[in-house]
């Protein structure tokens, strides 16, 4: 018999949204947990191109890309935002993501 761990982690755990650029490794980082900064995450998650080196990253606006990524981050803070009153309104749930175990 062999033993499997298995790492989860509740949506309440997703502290932030990260982009590295590719060109020039800035990091701009965004919180998904505090309600009044997620404008940040929002305005992150809508960049096309980077703010330091230039480096265009999608086409537009209107890049499937760049909509999916808006969509994802929108998504999760309605869900997040569900999530936290399901006790209150009577649903007996909790949702966890399954990531890769960390590395040690
Ligand atoms: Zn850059």
């Amino acid at each position: 018999m062999t033993n499997e761990i298995q790492h989860f982690i509740g949506l309440s755990d997703l502290k932030g949204l990260q982009y590295e650029c590719a060109t020039c490794n800035t990091r701009i980082n965004a919180s998904l947990a505090d309600k009044e900064k997620r404008k940040h995450a929002e305005t992150l998650a809508a960049k096309t191109r980077c703010p330091v080196c230039g480096t265009q990253w999608f086409q537009g606006d209107s890049d499937a890309r760049v909509m999916a990524i808006r969509q994802f981050i929108g998504y999760l803070f309605e869900l997040s935002d569900h999530e936290a009153n399901f006790k209150n309104t009577g649903v007996g749930l909790s949702i966890t993501l399954e990531i890769e175990p960390p590395i040690q």
